[in-house]
């Protein structure tokens, strides 16, 4: 059994969000499999490996768990680990802990007196037919007509708290693995945990997922609830097969090492679909490359801090892979629940998720509220296409739910596909692609943007309204039907009417070059056919040089102080550099650029590369000054660590002006090979 002692005296690390809880001594190591050699010195022992199987996209790595002495240096020993070869990450083992309900939970009685058909769609059950705002629904009903999920059909990991299985209301659609005999104290399937006929306990690593705390139960009532069995509620399937993977205690705390176990075993087991109603704020490279090696459509909440993920992200649901699905929460008014997060490219759709009623531990029903609740009706659906199209893989399943849904103009912004969950259409039996446009073209461009236009098109022969979404792709290369999935997507509106006006804008930072952007264009219907490419070409007109520097006839003008000095790099000829070796002395080196005359100058931008290499990151400041060093405004702050970029900034507040340009590089952390490269300064601007 791992250890769990987490409530004892815990690491803190400090990172831009704030403090973070750690396992202590134990540090979670990601390693390339096949270049590495076995780990000595690690100054710990490992105790746990994480095999990610075969995928090719997990890059062949395994992940490690290593204990360390007691009261080890974690900063320290994980800056050790990182520089060993082989090894691509080493980072702590955090603590997570369950967001509470953002509404706060209530239990109900309830009753199976309603005259609605299943017996037991209540109609407290508004996330499934809505009596109060009649439409406002996932429309359940109408789907069940088509399938109400299916005792032999897919497996449903729930990645959670665990789930009640003795639930009067679930226990039927809890999935038994067939290979285990449940109570005999045996692993008969041989697959490393004891008796796990009704799911798996991440946490304690044991058979038993039984969840006390209720947010699990909750969330398997959703996707599957017992179906018209004449008492309590119903789920989005009436039967199904939940696999209740428990990875939160009865505290609601967690940490990675027990999430990789779940994860692992969802990925094990063959789930089809799994739910995710959970996050934490800090991008984790070992829980991304747990979900990026395991298949299947990975169904995550945007969770409850009401903004934008974009900006402050939450993890699962922001992993940028094609395997996850993120979903908001609605209201009964269909309006985004102010709690909801939202993401314009980030949050694929919205479904029901305030004051949602469901199955409770000890076999009770309460209300709850949350993006929690709503990824389960998203994963329920999932459910219900897997169980009437058995033969779709989850990509396919995955755009039936994006471009089925119900347009919202609330969420049109919050969301990629602008819509809330609708089950029905969801499973439409259509195998005729929307009809494409004969009118894609560019109705305008400039330096920073170009606009393509196109006239909303039909659906099934025209039959059957129009089509419900389009998609937009750029590239520099001329887009055909092999490369359309290597090219860039752009944002585009919903489709509307037939006959209807619609455009996307793609927007780029100026060039001294003109720029030829290739595009191309498909409408999509409501389960993911696609219409014929068509394309075109658009032509974004240069801008001015103001000034440009390569620095490699010398650099005339520029002063670095400090460290800083012209070097020559590989393949880059003379480049500015404050990465030499020596001791540490704690101050910034500035490099100051010659004056830039803006008069005259009317959107003016900068652009130049850099690179930094920092064992710590965002130490590289750059900053503008118009009274020639007097005083300087901040511009940036660097992010980015260990690659070559390009930084580009818009300068129009400066137009009109004199400036220089300084970049800062810290030198309290310098080590040999720390620091910060900067090549090919320009300056552009519109006269
Ligand atoms: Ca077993
Ligand atoms: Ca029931």
């Amino acid at each position: 059994m791992r250890n769990t002692a987490i409530s004892g005296p815990s690491f803190q690390l400090h990172t831009p969000r704030g403090k973070v809880e750690c396992v202590p001594d134990e540090v979670i190591v990601g390693v390339e499999k096949d270049s590495f050699s076995p780990l000595t010195d690690t100054g710990g022992e490992v105790v746990e490996r994480f095999d990610l199987g075969n995928q090719l996209n997990s890059g062949g790595k395994e992940i490690l768990r290593i204990k360390l002495e007691n009261g080890s240096d974690l900063a320290e020993s994980m800056s050790r680990l990182s520089k060993m070869p082989g090894v691509a990450y080493a980072i702590p083992n955090h603590v997570i802990r369950q967001e509470s309900d953002p509404v706060g939970e209530r239990m109900v009685n309830v009753s199976g007196d309603d005259e609605s058909i299943p017996n037991d769609l209540v109609p407290g059950l508004w996330g499934l037919k809505n009596t109060e705002n009649p439409g406002a629904d996932i429309s359940a009903v109408e789907a069940w007509k088509v399938t109400t999920g299916s005792s032999d059909g897919p497996l449903i990991a729930v990645i959670d708290g665990g789930a009640d299985y003795n639930h009067p209301d679930l226990r039927a659609n809890i999935a038994r693995n067939d290979g285990e005999i449940p109570g005999d104290g045996i692993d008969n399937d041989g697959n490393g945990v004891v008796d796990d006929y009704f799911g798996y306990n991440a946490y304690d690593n044991n058979g038993d997922p039984l969840d006390k705390r209720g947010h699990g139960t909750h969330v398997s009532g959703t996707i599957a609830a017992v179906g018209n069995n004449g008492q309590g509620v119903v789920g989005v399937n009436w039967q199904a097969r939940i696999l209740p993977i428990k990875i939160f205690n009865d505290e609601g705390v967690t940490t990675v090492d027990t999430i990789l176990r779940g994860i692992e075993y969802a990925r094990k087991r063959g789930a089809l679909i799994t739910n995710n109603s959970w996050g934490g704020a800090n991008f984790n490279p070992a829980i991304f490359d747990a979900f990026a090696a395991t298949p299947g459509l990975h169904i995550a909440a945007a969770g409850n801090s009401g903004g934008d993920i974009e900006h402050l992200p939450s993890f699962p649901a922001n992993f940028p892979l094609d395997n996850i699905l993120t979903v908001g929460a609605t209201n009964k008014k269909d309006l985004p629940a102010v709690f909801s997060n939202f993401g314009r490219n980030t949050v694929e759709l919205f479904a029901p998720g305030r004051d949602v009623l469901s199955t409770m531990p000890g076999g009770a029903f309460g209300l709850k509220s949350g993006t929690s609740m709503a990824a389960p009706h998203v994963t329920g659906v999932a459910g219900l296409i897997a169980s009437a199209f058995p033969q779709l893989g989850p990509e396919e399943i995955k755009e039936r739910l994006i471009f089925s849904t119900d347009p919202l103009s609330s969420v049109a912004e919050m969301s990629i596909s602008g819509g809330r969950l609708n089950a029905a259409r969801a499973l439409s039996q259509d195998s005729v692609a929307p009809a494409a446009p004969n009118d894609f073209w560019v109705t305008g461009s400039n330096a920073r943007s170009a606009r393509f236009s196109w006239t909303g098109t039909g659906d099934d022969g025209w039959k059957n309204g129009a089509a419900t979404a389009f998609e937009v792709r750029v590239s520099d290369q001329p887009i055909n039907e092999e490369n359309w999935n290597r090219a860039e997507p752009i944002s585009t509106p919903r489709g509307q009417e037939i006959g209807q006006y619609h455009h996307a804008q793609y927007r780029q930072h100026p060039q001294k070059e003109d720029t030829r952007v290739y595009a191309g264009f498909k409408a999509v219907d409501e389960v993911g056919n696609r219409s014929e490419l068509r394309t075109t070409v658009a032509t974004l007109p240069s801008i001015p040089v103001v000034t440009e520097e390569d620095f490699d006839q010398g650099a005339p003008g520029w002063e670095g102080d400090g460290r800083w000095q012209l070097i020559e790099y590989p393949e880059r000829g003379k480049v500015w550099s404050c990465q030499p070796a020596g001791k540490r002395d704690g101050t910034y080196n500035r490099l100051t650029s010659p004056i830039v005359n803006l008069e005259g100058v009317k959107n003016s931008f900068l652009r130049f590369e850099s690179r930094q290499d920092f064992d710590f990151p965002s130490l590289v400041y750059v900053d503008v000054s118009k009274d020639r060093g007097e005083n300087w405004e901040r511009l940036d702050r660097i992010e980015e660590n260990g690659r070559w970029g390009k930084r580009e900034y818009d300068l129009s507040k400066y137009d009109g002006e004199t400036i220089q340009v300084r970049i800062s590089s810290e030198a309290i952390a310098v080590a040999p090979g720390e620091g910060t490269i900067v090549d090919n300064f320009e300056v552009l601007g519109e006269r």
